[in-house]
């Protein structure tokens, strides 16, 4: 049986902080459907001259806190559904972070392993034409999502400033450090995340020491983050990719996993070569092979899904064995997992939270190239640990004040916020 599509996952979570903020009728609607989808078919011709389209989104979910501000994702599940409940869970985010920022997403319906990449920027210049109206350093700022990257995001800046007929470079964030990307953008998800973590540990008397961490994905986040873990003296037990993954008690090196994962194809290059494990080297390490999913359920204090939606559900959420769960993945536990979580003492730090470093530096990158005046990597970092912190402690307290969880928790803030703005301008 299937659970709630992505945006009724929103839904369900936005009826239970309307219920605890005790919200009128009016105020629950405000926030239920996005101020402007925009829906469009791209028209490209490709490098082989076939003429093909592809379905592109544009959801502007809220702007009361700020310009609407969300990646662009490009892959074969972007669809409105999908799209709709990123961009509504973007404008939490933005609001739970106290950004001056509102909520969007973009997504392209393709699977982008099938083109080439000079194909790729003829459809990233494509969707920068279609939605140049739409867009703006003002009005809506996308950046990158799954399968786009700041080499996307360059190209779709250079076609929407020739559009516009100006230099804009805060119109897009994720770019590269030559066209005004920020420092630290690339590694901000994962920075982010660890330094609440670290805020959690330390409000929890946990001792990050002694922590072991189990990862699910190994990309941009779950890479990242495994090694600032690392770094941080946390032991990670576990690593996983989309082929399988990786368990050694007493601890993996994250650099010398990715070092075996792209001379393979896996994090499980490390033992094996195909399907063929070394089974002697794995019981002399002490080391096991995870499948897909066995990684959610694996001994750790801390379980990070750092890869897909939709992972930790009411069929696993039983044999999650971590003390905390920290969401770097968008979307990772439903609702119906929330419960069950919850009800097992288990933590949740969630998503719109734990994730956010990376919309944070994204404001960064805007803040920077609106005042054409560029900060050190430094100074990127101290302003990061600071607004994690402040948001952390914030969600921490009403979780602790009203006895709700962390997810709740954000929720309530992040709602309350985007209301008292929206009541402010008259909205509602
Ligand atoms: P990425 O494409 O760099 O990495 C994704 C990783 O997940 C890859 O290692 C891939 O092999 C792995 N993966 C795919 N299917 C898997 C499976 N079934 N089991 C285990 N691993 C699997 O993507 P990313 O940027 O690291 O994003 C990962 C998640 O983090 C997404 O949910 C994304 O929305 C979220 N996120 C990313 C950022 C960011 O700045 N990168 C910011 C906020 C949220």
């Amino acid at each position: 049986m299937h659970g709630l599509s992505p945006f009724e996952q929103y839904l369900a979570r936005l009826d239970r902080a309307a219920d605890l903020l005790e919200l009128s009728a009016a105020e629950r609607n405000a926030l239920q459907e996005p101020q402007q989808s925009v829906e469009e078919a791209l028209e490209v011709e490709l490098g082989n001259g076939e003429t093909k389209h592809f379905p592109a989104y544009r959801i502007q979910f809220n702007n009361a806190r700020g310009p609407f501000k969300g990646g662009i994702r490009f892959h074969p599940a972007a669809d409105l559904n999908e799209v709709k409940a990123l961009a509504a869970a973007m404008a939490i985010k933005c609001a739970v972070m106290d950004l001056p920022l509102g909520g969007a997403k973009g997504g392209v319906t393709i699977e982008p392993k099938e083109y080439p990449r000079e194909d790729i920027h003829r459809i990233a210049r494509a969707f920068a034409r279609t939605m140049a109206p739409y867009i703006g350093v003002d009005n809506d700022i996308p950046a990158p999502d799954v399968y786009t990257n700041a080499e996307i995001m360059a190209v779709m800046l250079d076609e929407y400033e020739q559009f516009c007929g100006k230099s804009e470079p805060g119109a897009f964030t994720g770019k590269p450090l030559a066209l005004g990307g920020s420092h630290g953008r690339d590694t901000a998800t994962a920075q982010g995340g660890v330094f609440v973590l670290d805020a959690y540990a330390t409000a929890k008397n946990l001792g990050s020491g002694a922590l072991s961490v189990a990862i699910q994905g190994f990309g941009n986040a779950g890479y990242n983050a495994a090694c600032l873990l690392a770094e941080r003296g946390y032991t990670i037990v576990a690593v996983s990719d989309s082929k399988g993954g990786v368990y050694r008690k007493k601890g993996l090196d994250p650099r010398e996993v990715y070092r075996w994962k792209h001379e393979g194809d896996s994090v499980m290059s490390m033992y094996c070569e195909g399907s063929v494990c070394d089974t002697k080297q794995l019981s002399d390490d002490g080391a096991k092979i995870l499948s897909e999913k066995e990684i959610l359920e694996c001994e750790c204090d801390i379980l990070i899904p750092a890869a897909l939606d939709g992972q930790i559900t009411r069929e696993n959420a039983e044999r999650v064995r971590a003390r905390a769960v920290l969401e770097l993945a968008n979307g990772p536990t439903s609702p119906e997992a929330d419960r069950i979580l919850k009800e097992r003492g288990i933590d949740v730090i969630p998503d719109v939270l734990a994730n956010a470093g990376g919309v944070t530096v994204s404001y960064f990158e805007w803040v920077q190239n609106r005042q054409q005046l560029y900060w050190s990597e430094h100074e990127v970092k101290a302003r990061l640990k600071e607004r994690m912190e402040e948001a952390f402690a914030k969600v921490y307290e009403v979780a602790g004040a009203k006895e709700i969880t962390m997810r709740d928790a954000a929720f309530l803030l992040g709602v309350e916020r985007i209301l008292e703005a929206m009541r402010a301008r008259g909205r509602i």
